[in-house]
């Protein structure tokens, strides 16, 4: 579902990823750890198509995002590490108006708007503005948001940075869920027990290159991956 091939992004003569090659398959979730500053942040916007590249490709379900970034960006949904709304709009206007974007059916989007926003406990909430929201709260909304279209690749930075114990345990359930209906799910994460729970891949970052990648069994072995993060470093 996702493959990324040799991928070099600089910032001035900051080599902030460096020929980076990775691929995730339909259905697996993959860990993306690493120090602060290791890359993984460009990773992501790089896959999601908001942060050009010098070298490499990058391919959603064989597309690339280089050639074809429309039909890549209508199987992507990406929930950055700062949810950076739109603060003039209610959280039910931004939710249609991702909702359009994406061309979904009234039906379709009342029901997952229902659906979700109860989940995430912000029902109440869609009338306000999003300018009001905590920072937890337009963490949910960007959730919801982008799992209206049924993304076939989820990226999400830090995604659990923010969320209350139950918001986690939910987001938690609901990629287990999208992954057993074949989405892939790539997220960067510092919390390496949660990581180690619910993913089946892992890929470690470090000064933008991927030093370590494979199965969780492969990467950890019979260690716990927070030991063999430190061991590596
Ligand atoms: P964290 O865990 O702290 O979020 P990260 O692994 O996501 O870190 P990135 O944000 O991808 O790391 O940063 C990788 C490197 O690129 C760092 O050295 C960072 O200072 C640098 N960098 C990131 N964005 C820019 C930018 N816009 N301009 C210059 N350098 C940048």
């Amino acid at each position: 579902m996702l493959e990324i091939n040799d991928l070099c992004k600089n910032y001035g003569s900051k080599k902030a990823v460096d020929h980076l090659s990775l691929k995730i398959e339909k259905g697996e979730i993959c860990a993306f750890i690493g120090h602060n500053g290791a890359g993984k942040t460009t990773t992501l916007k790089a896959v999601a198509g908001i942060l050009a590249f010098e070298k490499g490709d990058i391919k959603i379900d064989g597309i690339s995002i280089k050639d074809d970034p429309l039909t890549c960006k209508k199987k992507i949904a990406y929930i950055p590490d700062n949810p950076d709304l739109y603060d003039y709009m209610s959280g039910i206007q931004y939710l249609n108006f991702v909702a359009d974007i994406f061309n979904i059916s009234l039906k379709e989007r009342q029901e997952k708007i229902s659906r979700y926003s109860e989940l995430f406990e912000i029902k109440n909430e869609l009338g306000q503005l999003i300018v009001a929201y905590s920072h937890g709260m337009k963490q949910k909304l960007a959730i919801v948001s982008a799992l209206l279209h049924d993304p076939q690749l989820l990226l999400m930075d830090e995604p659990f940075v923010g969320l209350d114990p139950m918001a986690s345990f939910k987001l938690k359930e609901l990629m287990k869920e999208a992954c057993n209906k074949g989405c892939a799910i790539f997220f960067s994460t510092h919390v390496l027990d949660v990581a180690e729970k619910i993913c089946d891949r892992v890929a470690i970052i470090k000064e933008g290159k991927l030093i370590k990648s494979g199965t969780m069994e492969e990467v950890k072995g019979d260690e716990s991956l927070e030991t063999a993060f430190l061991e590596l470093e």
